[in-house]
């Protein structure tokens, strides 16, 4: 624990601003994925603990948190954004060794975590209604208001951007929050509330509640009492949460899984190209739902655009966290098993490149980064999300073909364009079926000003930008008849 040098008791959940025991006395274990050994104990929160947190949330809603001004909210989130800036190098710590991505990368999502917060707490007070011209006599107005209490339910691969986005959102709107980290990572989440309460958030509003998904997770998706869920996760849990939620006929925001194309084409410029090409797959070692894990090239460039690749990945560091490689472990040994048999389902297929594992602990829970060559879309490989440093290229023929196989999976969240034709650029970011589209680079995620999400199974709702913050609140319209 020593090395995590917590300042907070991780064992513990964070209910109504007092940090507490999980009501079944149960733990979890604390594993480090960069050496798989175990570094300590987090809470194992249940159905009653989130009871609790749901309680404390809606007292603070009719305490004085339900009265605050925008413009408090937002000072609030700015007092707040001056913690995590003071934190930044200790929350990167933190993170890299409970997530096991490498430190730069880690130190990123903290200062994108403070970069959300900044942003929320400037729209906070920008954010209103409008008037509507109606009937003779009448005066028509609508009013945003907060949800109430919000459940946000978040995974292991970017804890700090992901609360970021959406408790930063639904803070800056008004609403009270429990929140469920990902019982793989989940130590950010308890230091970022622990900050909040340090930054003057009353009691109750933000709450967490670490567990397992089935247990805690379940219990906030269900609970009658939440408002509105915020999920990111993947499709197959996504399903159960958007089915409990409805039970209670209430909204859903599904941030899911991802096959995100890169296009290329063979007028692009491969040279400006070539660090996206690669880093949209290997950053957080492939765990990213926007990563991007099917480069399409224009079959007359093929053989240059994996031959470039593969000298990246040929220089490919992985390591430790903390050894702050190009890249660090999976997230657990489960997540290992899996990307390794994706990787036994490629046997059949090219091998382009594979990085080394030259200074992997062997307890870690390491997959070499693998490029593979000459796919065709409808294998498995080219198909499903694997969530792990393994990406495959496609060759196509033309536009048409190159737009077929890129909406060709189940999946729509981000896509990518490499080609210097403008008219091509605009035709094809309105046929690609994505929630984003970058035309000559790729942002996985990236820009906190972005609206964000998925189409198809990628999910639906919009989380980062001014767009969260509708998505957080509620419409009322009023009309009155005066005469
Ligand atoms: P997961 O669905 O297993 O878990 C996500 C969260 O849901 C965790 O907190 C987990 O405890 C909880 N959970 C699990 N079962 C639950 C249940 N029955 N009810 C309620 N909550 C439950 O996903 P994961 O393995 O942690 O994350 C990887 C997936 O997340 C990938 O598919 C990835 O693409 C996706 N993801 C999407 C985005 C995005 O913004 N679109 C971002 C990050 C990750």
């Amino acid at each position: 624990m020593s090395e995590l040098d917590l300042w907070f008791d991780p064992a513990k959940c964070l209910i109504n601003g007092t940090w507490v025991d999980p009501l079944g006395g149960e733990e979890l274990p604390l594993t480090d994925p960069s050496t798989g050994e175990r570094i300590g104990a987090i809470a194992r929160g249940g159905a009653a603990d989130i009871d609790a947190a749901v309680a404390a949330a809606d007292a603070a809603l009719k305490g004085p948190w339900g009265k605050t001004s925008a413009a408090e909210r937002g000072r609030f989130l700015f007092r707040l954004q001056q913690l995590v800036l003071e934190k930044v190098d200790h929350l990167a710590r933190i993170e890299a060794i409970d997530v096991g991505k490498p430190l730069k990368q880690a130190r990123n999502d903290a200062v994108a975590l403070a970069r959300y917060l900044e942003f929320y707490g400037g729209a906070a007070d920008k954010l209103h209604g409008e008037t509507i011209p109606y009937l003779d006599g009448y005066t028509v107005y609508t009013l945003r208001e907060p949800h109430g209490v919000t459940g946000h339910i978040v995974p292991w691969n970017y804890p700090m951007q992901i609360i970021g986005r959406s408790v930063g959102a639904a803070l800056a709107t008004g609403n009270a929050c429990v929140l469920k980290p990902a019982e793989d990572a989940c130590l950010t989440a308890l230091a970022f509330a622990d900050l909040a309460r340090q930054a003057g958030l009353p009691d109750g509003v933000l709450n967490v509640v670490p567990g397992l998904g089935g247990e805690a997770g379940a219990a906030l998706s269900a609970h009658p009492g939440v408002h509105h869920v915020s999920f990111t996760g993947s499709v197959a849990t996504g399903i159960q949460v958007q089915m409990a939620a409805a039970r209670n006929v209430v909204p859903v925001t599904l941030e899911l899984g991802g096959k995100s194309p890169q296009l290329v084409f063979e007028d692009a410029d491969l040279e400006a190209a070539l660090p996206f090409l690669v880093n949209a797959g290997i950053q957080n070692a492939g765990q990213t739902c926007s990563a991007s894990s099917r480069i399409l090239v224009q079959r007359s460039r093929v053989a240059e655009v994996t031959e470039l690749m593969a000298a990246r990945y040929g220089a490919l560091k992985v390591g430790p966290a903390l050894a702050d490689l190009d890249v660090g472990p999976l997230i657990s040994a489960r997540q290992q098993g899996i990307v390794s048999s994706f990787l036994d389902r490629g046997a059949d297929l090219e091998k382009a490149a594979e990085a080394e594992l030259s200074e992997t602990p062997a307890g870690g829970s390491y997959v070499r980064p693998t490029l593979f060559g000459n796919v065709a879309p409808d294998h498995v490989l080219a198909r499903d999300e694997i969530f792990g440093p393994v990406q495959v290229i496609i060759p196509f023929d033309d536009e048409e073909e190159a737009v077929a196989i890129a909406n060709g999976t189940d999946y729509g969240l981000v896509a990518s364009l490499w080609t210097r034709d403008g008219a091509r650029q605009m035709r094809l970011a309105k046929q690609i079926r994505s929630g984003q589209v970058f035309i000559n680079n790729y942002g996985a995620g990236g820009g906190v000003e972005l609206p964000f999400g998925g189409m198809g199974k990628s999910g639906h709702g919009r989380e980062k930008g001014f767009e969260a913050l509708y998505g957080f609140t509620t419409l009322k319209t009023v009309a009155a008849l005066h005469g």
